[in-house]
């Protein structure tokens, strides 16, 4: 199985969630937002494919990170590869973060973005509002994406935001 990506991994990211990570840099993405930061991951046919299992076994060579974030483009479009990354990653304790363009609601309606959503700790979800942009924002580029807490969502079935005080 393969995934598209724009880029190679990213380590030590400080920007992509909490603590050290490695980033996931997912090709393709059809939301279109005005002011977006990565105008080359739009196109599904751009980046290159990799091996999904060569690209967790680099992953997991990489020491002193603190998890994975799935950013882009938006993963949601290869939910499934997505998926198969993340299950790997599960089995060797890793947690992980997901950027998306979708909002929590949206990806509950589609089987493959909910089999992701099962392996991912932390959602940031939503379209980047330009109008709604701040540099003040924790992990998020606008006002109106959440940080979600997706086990605890899950479980509750309505949104349970990240809690940055208890972990
Ligand atoms: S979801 Fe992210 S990558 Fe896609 S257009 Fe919006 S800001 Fe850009």
């Amino acid at each position: 199985m393969k995934i598209r990506l724009s880029s190679p991994i990213v380590t030590d990211s400080v920007v992509d969630g909490r603590g050290l990570r490695t980033v996931i840099w997912c090709q393709g993405c059809s939301h279109d937002c005005a002011g977006c930061h990565n105008p080359d991951t739009h196109d599904f046919a751009g980046g290159y494919e990799q091996d999904i299992d060569e690209l967790v076994q680099e992953i997991l060579a990489v020491q002193m990170q603190s998890g994975v974030t799935f950013s882009g483009g938006d993963p949601m479009i290869q939910a499934a590869s997505c998926a198969a990354i993340a299950s790997q990653l599960k089995e060797h304790g890793t947690n992980i973060w997901c950027y998306t363009g979708f909002t929590f609601e949206e990806l509950l309606d589609r089987p493959d973005c909910r089999q992701l959503l099962q392996y991912i700790d932390v959602l940031v979800d939503g379209k980047f509002e330009l109008s709604l942009k701040s540099y003040e924002l924790l992990f998020k580029g606008s006002a109106n994406q959440r940080i979600i807490d997706v086990s605890e969502s899950l479980k509750q079935n309505r949104v349970v935001l990240y809690q940055f005080d208890c972990v």
